[in-house]
Protein backbone atom coordinates (compact mmCIF):
# COMPACT_ATOMS: atom_id res chain seq x y z
CA UNK A 1 0.00 0.00 0.00
CA UNK A 2 0.85 3.59 -0.28
CA UNK A 3 0.59 5.20 2.79
CA UNK A 4 1.45 9.37 3.73
CA UNK A 5 3.07 9.77 6.96
CA UNK A 6 2.50 11.98 9.61
CA UNK A 7 4.29 12.68 12.76
CA UNK A 8 3.85 15.47 15.14
CA UNK A 9 4.22 14.22 18.19
CA UNK A 10 6.86 16.03 19.79
CA UNK A 11 9.73 18.43 18.20
CA UNK A 12 10.14 17.48 14.68
CA UNK A 13 7.54 18.27 12.17
CA UNK A 14 7.69 15.01 9.80
CA UNK A 15 5.92 13.91 6.67
CA UNK A 16 6.55 11.13 4.34
CA UNK A 17 5.34 8.23 1.42
CA UNK A 18 6.24 5.00 1.85
CA UNK A 19 5.65 1.66 -0.43
CA UNK A 20 4.91 -0.71 2.43
CA UNK A 21 8.30 -1.12 3.79
CA UNK A 22 10.04 1.43 0.89
CA UNK A 23 10.56 4.78 1.23
CA UNK A 24 9.61 6.98 -1.84
CA UNK A 25 10.16 10.20 0.81
CA UNK A 26 10.92 10.99 4.16
CA UNK A 27 10.86 14.88 5.23
CA UNK A 28 11.69 16.02 8.39
CA UNK A 29 12.18 19.76 10.05
CA UNK A 30 13.50 19.69 12.81
CA UNK A 31 12.45 22.29 15.71
CA UNK A 32 16.26 21.85 17.33
CA UNK A 33 17.08 25.80 16.81
CA UNK A 34 13.38 26.79 18.32
CA UNK A 35 13.94 24.99 21.40
CA UNK A 36 17.20 25.49 22.00
CA UNK A 37 17.23 28.62 23.90
CA UNK A 38 15.26 27.01 26.62
CA UNK A 39 17.63 23.56 26.78
CA UNK A 40 14.68 21.30 26.14
CA UNK A 41 11.15 20.95 24.40
CA UNK A 42 8.67 23.94 24.98
CA UNK A 43 5.54 22.46 24.32
CA UNK A 44 3.64 25.61 23.39
CA UNK A 45 6.48 26.45 21.20
CA UNK A 46 6.48 22.88 19.89
CA UNK A 47 2.66 23.35 18.67
CA UNK A 48 3.12 26.78 16.98
CA UNK A 49 6.26 25.30 14.82
CA UNK A 50 4.02 22.26 13.95
CA UNK A 51 0.91 23.93 12.60
CA UNK A 52 3.17 26.62 11.21
CA UNK A 53 5.10 23.77 9.14
CA UNK A 54 2.96 20.71 8.73
CA UNK A 55 1.00 22.20 5.63
CA UNK A 56 4.66 22.75 3.58
CA UNK A 57 6.50 19.49 4.70
CA UNK A 58 3.55 17.22 3.58
CA UNK A 59 3.56 19.04 0.21
CA UNK A 60 7.37 18.25 -0.34
CA UNK A 61 6.92 14.48 0.47
CA UNK A 62 3.97 14.22 -1.48
CA UNK A 63 6.29 16.24 -4.76
CA UNK A 64 9.51 14.36 -3.96
CA UNK A 65 7.18 10.91 -3.92
CA UNK A 66 6.28 12.15 -7.14
CA UNK A 67 3.05 11.42 -6.67
CA UNK A 68 -0.73 12.75 -6.93
CA UNK A 69 -3.58 12.37 -3.65
CA UNK A 70 -5.54 10.20 -6.24
CA UNK A 71 -2.36 7.35 -5.76
CA UNK A 72 -2.25 7.02 -2.04
CA UNK A 73 -4.08 4.38 -0.73
CA UNK A 74 -4.04 5.68 3.14
CA UNK A 75 -2.97 8.55 5.53
CA UNK A 76 -1.09 7.62 8.90
CA UNK A 77 -0.39 9.59 11.62
CA UNK A 78 1.27 9.49 15.15
CA UNK A 79 -1.90 9.61 17.94
CA UNK A 80 -0.29 8.55 20.66
CA UNK A 81 1.91 8.85 22.56
CA UNK A 82 2.98 12.51 22.83
CA UNK A 83 2.45 15.85 23.32
CA UNK A 84 -1.19 16.15 23.11
CA UNK A 85 -0.97 20.31 21.56
CA UNK A 86 1.49 18.79 19.13
CA UNK A 87 -0.23 15.13 18.12
CA UNK A 88 -3.15 17.48 17.58
CA UNK A 89 -1.77 19.53 15.01
CA UNK A 90 -0.62 16.22 13.06
CA UNK A 91 -3.89 14.41 13.69
CA UNK A 92 -6.02 17.38 12.04
CA UNK A 93 -4.12 17.91 9.63
CA UNK A 94 -4.47 14.25 9.06
CA UNK A 95 -8.38 14.24 9.75
CA UNK A 96 -8.96 16.62 7.16
CA UNK A 97 -6.88 15.81 4.15
CA UNK A 98 -8.40 12.28 4.60
CA UNK A 99 -12.01 14.03 4.47
CA UNK A 100 -10.67 15.91 1.35
CA UNK A 101 -9.29 13.40 -0.49
CA UNK A 102 -11.62 10.78 0.37
CA UNK A 103 -8.56 8.18 2.31
CA UNK A 104 -9.06 5.89 4.92
CA UNK A 105 -7.07 7.10 8.18
CA UNK A 106 -5.10 5.03 9.86
CA UNK A 107 -3.84 6.15 13.99
CA UNK A 108 -0.16 5.12 14.50
CA UNK A 109 1.23 4.40 17.94
CA UNK A 110 4.60 6.34 18.37
CA UNK A 111 6.77 3.58 19.36
CA UNK A 112 5.52 1.30 16.82
CA UNK A 113 6.72 3.30 14.22
CA UNK A 114 10.20 3.25 16.13
CA UNK A 115 9.47 -0.09 15.71
CA UNK A 116 9.03 -0.27 11.89
CA UNK A 117 11.96 2.03 10.91
CA UNK A 118 13.62 -1.13 10.93
CA UNK A 119 11.69 -3.07 8.32
CA UNK A 120 12.28 -0.20 6.50
CA UNK A 121 16.06 -0.40 6.75
CA UNK A 122 15.77 -4.44 6.34
CA UNK A 123 12.55 -5.10 4.68
CA UNK A 124 12.91 -8.77 4.52
CA UNK A 125 12.74 -8.60 8.30
CA UNK A 126 9.89 -10.81 9.93
CA UNK A 127 8.65 -11.45 13.22
CA UNK A 128 9.27 -12.49 15.78
CA UNK A 129 12.67 -10.61 16.92
CA UNK A 130 13.46 -8.42 20.11
CA UNK A 131 13.42 -4.74 19.69
CA UNK A 132 15.43 -2.10 22.14
CA UNK A 133 13.90 1.00 21.86
CA UNK A 134 15.78 4.00 23.44
CA UNK A 135 14.69 7.08 22.80
CA UNK A 136 14.03 10.48 24.34
CA UNK A 137 10.96 9.18 26.16
CA UNK A 138 11.28 5.03 26.35
CA UNK A 139 13.80 2.57 27.11
CA UNK A 140 11.29 -0.94 26.38
CA UNK A 141 12.78 -4.10 25.62
CA UNK A 142 10.42 -5.25 23.44
CA UNK A 143 9.48 -8.84 21.79
CA UNK A 144 7.57 -7.94 18.60
CA UNK A 145 5.30 -10.94 17.78
CA UNK A 146 3.46 -9.78 14.65
CA UNK A 147 2.25 -6.55 13.69
CA UNK A 148 0.28 -4.64 16.43
CA UNK A 149 1.39 -7.90 19.36
CA UNK A 150 3.86 -6.43 21.33
CA UNK A 151 5.07 -8.06 24.74
CA UNK A 152 6.90 -5.59 26.92
CA UNK A 153 9.79 -7.68 28.75
CA UNK A 154 11.11 -4.89 30.67
CA UNK A 155 11.59 -0.80 30.98
CA UNK A 156 12.72 1.70 32.82
CA UNK A 157 11.49 2.52 36.08
CA UNK A 158 12.41 6.32 35.99
CA UNK A 159 14.62 8.08 33.11
CA UNK A 160 14.48 6.90 30.00
CA UNK A 161 17.93 6.19 28.25
CA UNK A 162 17.86 9.46 26.32
CA UNK A 163 16.34 11.47 28.94
CA UNK A 164 19.55 10.57 30.84
CA UNK A 165 22.31 11.47 28.26
CA UNK A 166 20.01 15.11 27.89
CA UNK A 167 20.44 15.73 31.93
CA UNK A 168 23.76 14.46 32.02
CA UNK A 169 24.77 16.49 29.12
CA UNK A 170 23.86 19.79 31.13
CA UNK A 171 25.46 19.11 33.97
CA UNK A 172 28.54 18.57 31.82
CA UNK A 173 27.34 21.52 29.84
CA UNK A 174 27.80 20.25 26.41
CA UNK A 175 24.39 22.14 25.44
CA UNK A 176 21.54 21.08 23.64
CA UNK A 177 20.56 18.70 22.43
CA UNK A 178 23.06 16.27 24.85
CA UNK A 179 22.75 12.72 23.29
CA UNK A 180 24.95 13.74 19.99
CA UNK A 181 26.72 16.43 22.47
CA UNK A 182 27.81 13.31 24.86
CA UNK A 183 28.86 11.21 22.13
CA UNK A 184 31.35 13.52 20.72
CA UNK A 185 32.68 13.97 24.15
CA UNK A 186 33.01 10.77 24.51
CA UNK A 187 35.63 10.14 21.95
CA UNK A 188 38.19 11.83 23.38
CA UNK A 189 37.63 10.33 27.06
CA UNK A 190 38.46 7.10 28.98
CA UNK A 191 35.40 5.00 29.08
CA UNK A 192 37.34 3.21 32.23
CA UNK A 193 38.51 6.58 33.60
CA UNK A 194 34.95 6.68 36.66
CA UNK A 195 33.37 3.45 38.09
CA UNK A 196 29.64 4.24 37.78
CA UNK A 197 26.21 2.44 38.99
CA UNK A 198 24.63 0.67 35.81
CA UNK A 199 20.87 1.31 37.03
CA UNK A 200 20.30 -2.10 38.95
CA UNK A 201 16.92 -2.57 39.67
CA UNK A 202 15.68 -5.49 42.19
CA UNK A 203 12.43 -7.22 42.19
CA UNK A 204 10.41 -7.75 45.26
CA UNK A 205 12.17 -10.70 46.19
CA UNK A 206 15.14 -8.73 46.33
CA UNK A 207 16.91 -10.21 42.93
CA UNK A 208 17.88 -8.09 40.30
CA UNK A 209 15.23 -7.86 38.27
CA UNK A 210 16.93 -9.49 34.61
CA UNK A 211 15.14 -6.73 32.25
CA UNK A 212 14.52 -3.43 33.41
CA UNK A 213 16.68 -0.71 34.50
CA UNK A 214 17.14 2.29 36.35
CA UNK A 215 18.97 5.41 35.10
CA UNK A 216 18.22 8.28 38.05
CA UNK A 217 20.68 6.61 40.12
CA UNK A 218 23.41 7.00 37.53
CA UNK A 219 22.34 10.44 36.79
CA UNK A 220 22.70 11.07 40.70
CA UNK A 221 25.88 9.59 40.89
CA UNK A 222 27.18 11.55 38.02
CA UNK A 223 26.03 15.17 39.84
CA UNK A 224 27.44 14.24 42.55
CA UNK A 225 31.04 13.02 40.91
CA UNK A 226 30.81 16.23 38.97
CA UNK A 227 30.18 18.93 42.07
CA UNK A 228 33.50 17.25 44.12
CA UNK A 229 35.51 17.28 40.94
CA UNK A 230 34.44 20.67 40.59
CA UNK A 231 35.40 21.63 44.40
CA UNK A 232 39.36 19.24 44.09
CA UNK A 233 40.41 20.41 40.96
CA UNK A 234 38.51 23.14 39.73
CA UNK A 235 37.90 21.99 36.61
CA UNK A 236 36.11 18.72 34.59
CA UNK A 237 37.51 15.84 32.97
CA UNK A 238 34.61 16.49 30.73
CA UNK A 239 35.67 13.82 28.12
CA UNK A 240 36.77 11.13 30.58
CA UNK A 241 33.17 11.73 32.40
CA UNK A 242 31.28 11.65 29.08
CA UNK A 243 32.85 8.13 28.32
CA UNK A 244 32.40 6.69 31.05
CA UNK A 245 28.63 7.20 31.54
CA UNK A 246 28.20 6.59 27.82
CA UNK A 247 29.93 3.10 28.17
CA UNK A 248 28.11 2.30 31.45
CA UNK A 249 24.69 3.07 29.49
CA UNK A 250 25.92 1.00 26.91
CA UNK A 251 27.05 -1.62 28.96
CA UNK A 252 23.77 -2.07 30.85
CA UNK A 253 21.36 -2.05 27.59
CA UNK A 254 23.69 -4.46 26.29
CA UNK A 255 23.65 -7.26 28.48
CA UNK A 256 19.72 -7.07 28.88
CA UNK A 257 19.54 -7.13 25.43
CA UNK A 258 21.39 -10.73 25.14
CA UNK A 259 19.99 -11.79 28.02
CA UNK A 260 16.49 -11.75 26.80
CA UNK A 261 17.33 -12.98 23.29
CA UNK A 262 19.25 -15.97 25.05
CA UNK A 263 16.15 -16.22 27.72
CA UNK A 264 13.50 -16.16 24.58
CA UNK A 265 15.32 -17.80 21.92
CA UNK A 266 15.15 -14.57 19.35
CA UNK A 267 18.01 -15.08 16.76
CA UNK A 268 17.46 -11.04 15.37
CA UNK A 269 17.97 -8.10 17.38
CA UNK A 270 16.84 -4.24 16.15
CA UNK A 271 17.40 -1.12 18.04
CA UNK A 272 15.25 1.97 17.67
CA UNK A 273 14.60 5.50 19.00
CA UNK A 274 17.31 8.41 19.05
CA UNK A 275 19.75 6.72 21.43
CA UNK A 276 20.26 4.10 19.14
CA UNK A 277 22.45 6.39 17.55
CA UNK A 278 24.93 6.29 20.10
CA UNK A 279 28.19 5.40 18.76
CA UNK A 280 29.55 3.21 22.03
CA UNK A 281 26.02 1.42 22.42
CA UNK A 282 26.73 -0.06 18.68
CA UNK A 283 30.16 -1.04 18.98
CA UNK A 284 29.36 -3.21 22.34
CA UNK A 285 25.41 -4.36 20.94
CA UNK A 286 27.81 -5.24 17.50
CA UNK A 287 30.17 -7.07 19.25
CA UNK A 288 27.97 -8.94 22.12
CA UNK A 289 25.62 -10.15 19.27
CA UNK A 290 28.39 -11.33 17.06
CA UNK A 291 30.23 -13.44 20.10
CA UNK A 292 26.44 -14.99 20.62
CA UNK A 293 25.85 -15.56 17.16
CA UNK A 294 22.77 -13.20 17.31
CA UNK A 295 21.92 -10.81 14.08
CA UNK A 296 21.18 -7.78 14.57
CA UNK A 297 19.57 -4.79 12.48
CA UNK A 298 20.66 -0.62 13.25
CA UNK A 299 18.48 1.26 10.98
CA UNK A 300 20.00 4.49 9.47
CA UNK A 301 20.60 7.28 11.98
CA UNK A 302 17.74 9.49 9.78
CA UNK A 303 15.45 6.46 10.71
CA UNK A 304 16.83 5.97 14.34
CA UNK A 305 15.52 9.68 15.57
CA UNK A 306 11.76 10.66 14.57
CA UNK A 307 10.48 10.57 11.58
CA UNK A 308 7.78 9.88 9.33
CA UNK A 309 8.45 7.22 7.40
CA UNK A 310 8.58 4.76 10.22
CA UNK A 311 5.15 5.93 10.79
CA UNK A 312 3.74 5.15 7.06
CA UNK A 313 5.32 2.17 7.55
CA UNK A 314 3.86 0.92 10.18
CA UNK A 315 0.30 2.49 8.84
CA UNK A 316 1.02 0.67 5.73
CA UNK A 317 0.73 -2.85 7.51
CA UNK A 318 -2.12 -1.88 9.41
CA UNK A 319 -3.62 -0.63 6.18
CA UNK A 320 -3.18 -4.27 4.57
CA UNK A 321 -4.64 -6.07 7.57
CA UNK A 322 -7.79 -3.90 7.21
CA UNK A 323 -7.26 -1.97 10.39
CA UNK A 324 -8.10 1.64 9.78
CA UNK A 325 -9.32 4.36 12.50
CA UNK A 326 -12.60 6.12 12.45
CA UNK A 327 -13.04 10.04 11.42
CA UNK A 328 -12.98 10.19 15.46
CA UNK A 329 -9.81 8.84 16.02
CA UNK A 330 -8.54 10.66 19.34
CA UNK A 331 -5.14 11.69 20.66
CA UNK A 332 -3.63 9.89 23.87
CA UNK A 333 -0.80 11.76 25.56
CA UNK A 334 -0.08 7.97 26.74
CA UNK A 335 -1.14 4.66 25.97
CA UNK A 336 0.59 1.24 26.25
CA UNK A 337 1.93 -0.29 23.37
CA UNK A 338 -0.08 -2.97 23.79
CA UNK A 339 -3.21 -1.25 23.40
CA UNK A 340 -2.11 -0.20 19.80
CA UNK A 341 -5.31 -2.53 18.25
CA UNK A 342 -8.03 -0.08 20.13
CA UNK A 343 -6.69 2.79 17.38
CA UNK A 344 -8.13 0.62 14.61
CA UNK A 345 -11.96 0.80 14.92
CA UNK A 346 -13.22 1.18 11.65
CA UNK A 347 -12.74 -1.01 8.81
CA UNK A 348 -11.12 -0.27 5.34
CA UNK A 349 -13.88 -1.30 3.12
P1 LIG B 1 9.93 9.15 22.31
O1 LIG B 1 10.12 8.47 21.00
O2 LIG B 1 10.19 8.27 23.48
O3 LIG B 1 8.64 9.90 22.38
P2 LIG B 1 11.69 11.18 21.30
O4 LIG B 1 10.91 10.98 20.05
O5 LIG B 1 11.91 12.57 21.78
O6 LIG B 1 11.08 10.29 22.45
P3 LIG B 1 13.89 10.36 19.74
O7 LIG B 1 13.69 11.52 18.82
O8 LIG B 1 13.67 9.02 19.22
O9 LIG B 1 13.08 10.53 21.10
O10 LIG B 1 15.35 10.45 20.35
C1 LIG B 1 15.84 11.64 20.95
C2 LIG B 1 16.82 11.26 22.04
O11 LIG B 1 17.94 10.57 21.47
C3 LIG B 1 17.36 12.45 22.79
O12 LIG B 1 17.28 12.19 24.18
C4 LIG B 1 18.81 12.55 22.30
O13 LIG B 1 19.68 13.10 23.25
C5 LIG B 1 19.11 11.09 22.06
N1 LIG B 1 20.26 10.90 21.13
C6 LIG B 1 20.36 11.29 19.85
N2 LIG B 1 21.59 10.99 19.35
C7 LIG B 1 22.28 10.38 20.36
C8 LIG B 1 23.59 9.84 20.51
N3 LIG B 1 24.48 9.86 19.50
N4 LIG B 1 23.94 9.31 21.70
C9 LIG B 1 23.05 9.28 22.72
N5 LIG B 1 21.82 9.78 22.66
C10 LIG B 1 21.43 10.32 21.50
FE1 LIG C 1 10.41 9.14 19.05
MG1 LIG D 1 12.63 13.95 18.98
Amino acid sequence: AIILGIETSCDETAAAVVNNRYILSNVVASQVLAHQPYGGVVPEVASRCHLETINLVIEEALNKAGLTWAELDGIGVTCAPGLVGSLLIGVMAAKTLALVHHKPLIGVHHLEGHIYASYLANPGLEPPFLCLLVSGGHTSLIHVQACGKYEILGQTRDDAAGEAFDKVARLLQLGYPGGPAMDRAAKEGNPHAFVLPEGNVSTPEGKIHPYDTSFSGLKTAMARLITKLQADKGSLPTADLAASFQATVARALTKRVIKAALDRGLGHIVIGGGVAANSELRRQLMAATTAHGLDVTFPPLALCTDNAAMIAAAGAEHYQNNQVSGVNLATHSRLALTQVNSLYSASRS
